[in-house]
């Protein structure tokens, strides 16, 4: 309703274009030849070509055990593995990340703690965790969102000395860096998602990562029936080989996409002027990896900015989700935890599109919609 008011003075600004689409073209022209291989060698979890996927990850995160699994929420399930736990025991959560990282751990019967991020990041605030953080802690779970670096390395420290292990959930931050290394770095186990609407895609698939031997033993071992020797319980999270095959193809066009969305980002800001929002801050020696933009309102509602954009054919991960604070989900109830960055947080900003399928009309529309932005 209120929305309406600044939607028919921006209406006059901003010529009408077609709604702008939010899907991301994965295709790569290596796709076919990886996947005749892959018909060719094996197509189950254990075959060569998803030896080789796993391989290649690890290469490029120079992180020594990467176990690829049939989903992100399966990574986030797997990693759980690589930690030590009883049923009932903590894990605490930022209440601002997607409902996908929680449900694994509720699977499990594992018990979610929210804790706060910082004001203006979506990484947990060391405060809120000193209050939240108890004897029955068994991991801590950090969510950076849309390709933005949180503070892990102050994170990794923080959880070293409590003695708690530190989980990234970086289904958002494929090759997102901080301080000259990767943030997936900064985790004693990373987990990524490679759907098909996350910075790389495999249609459907994950990973997971450590640099320790026996955390790996014990997640590999889950994905397969706990090696099937009958002492340990496990399931069948593996990845198969037609997945992996598209994987090894589309590792070449990373370095691509973070090249198009950086140009599309600095093409946007460049001319973007409106004081009444700005660029959610990136923490120092932080560099995003261009899944989104992230624009945040200065002052007043975000979410009429969000439906400015949305009037004008804008699409948003924020409106589509309607993200909130987890706990505001019925099934989340029980857990709820007042936090007060996170909600001012998820309600100030939105995602902008910058993948490489844009136009430089679309680019021009984007910024011209921004500034004509009244409020
Ligand atoms: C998408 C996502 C997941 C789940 O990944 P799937 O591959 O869809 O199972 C988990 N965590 C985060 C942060 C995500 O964005």
């Amino acid at each position: 309703m209120s929305a309406s008011t600044g939607m028919s003075t921006a209406a006059r600004q901003v010529p009408p274009r077609p709604r702008i689409d939010d899907s991301v073209q994965h295709r790569h022209p290596q796709d076919e030849l990886y996947l005749r291989r892959a018909l060719e060698t094996g197509l189950t979890g254990t075959a060569p070509i998803v030896e080789q996927y796993e391989q290649r990850i690890s290469e490029r995160y120079g992180i020594k055990h990467v176990l690829a699994v049939s989903s992100g929420s399966a990574a986030v399930a797997v990693a759980l593995e690589g930690v030590d736990w009883e049923v009932g025991d903590e894990v605490i959560v930022p209440p601002s990340c997607p409902i996908c990282t929680v449900l694994p751990l509720m699977a499990r019967g594992l018990k979610p703690v929210f804790c706060d991020v910082r004001p203006h990041n979506f990484g947990l605030d060391p405060e809120d965790l000193a209050r939240v953080v108890s004897p029955r802690t068994r991991a801590i779970i950090e969510v950076p969102m849309w390709g933005y670096p949180s503070r892990a390395d102050e994170l990794q420290g923080i959880a070293r000395s409590l003695g708690v292990p530190l989980i990234l959930d970086l289904a958002h931050c494929h090759v997102t860096r901080l301080q000259g290394r990767w943030l997936a770095e900064f985790g004693d186990i990373a987990c990524f998602s490679t759907h098909e609407g996350k910075f790389m895609s495999t249609g459907e698939g994950g990973f997971v990562m450590t640099n320790d031997p026996a955390r790996d033993a014990k997640m590999r071992a889950y994905t397969r029936f706990g090696n099937l020797d009958g002492k340990k319980v496990g399931l069948n999270y593996k990845l198969g080989g037609l997945q992996a095959a598209v994987g090894l193809a589309r590792l070449d066009a990373i370095d691509w996409h973070l090249e198009v969305r950086a140009r599309n980002r600095a093409y946007l800001l460049e001319r973007i002027d409106n004081p009444l929002v700005r660029e959610l801050p990136i923490v120092e020696g932080g560099v995003i990896n261009g899944y989104a933009l992230l624009m945040q309102v200065t002052r007043g509602d975000g979410r009429r900015f969000v439906e400015h954009l949305d009037a004008h054919g804008i699409p948003s991960d924020v409106k589509k989700y309607d993200n909130q604070p987890l706990y505001n989900y019925e099934l989340l109830a029980p857990y709820r935890r007042d936090c007060k960055n996170a909600r001012e947080l998820l309600r100030s900003l939105t995602t902008i599109p910058l993948h490489p399928q844009l136009s430089d009309e679309d680019l021009q529309h984007i910024a011209a919609t921004v500034n004509a932005y009244d409020g």
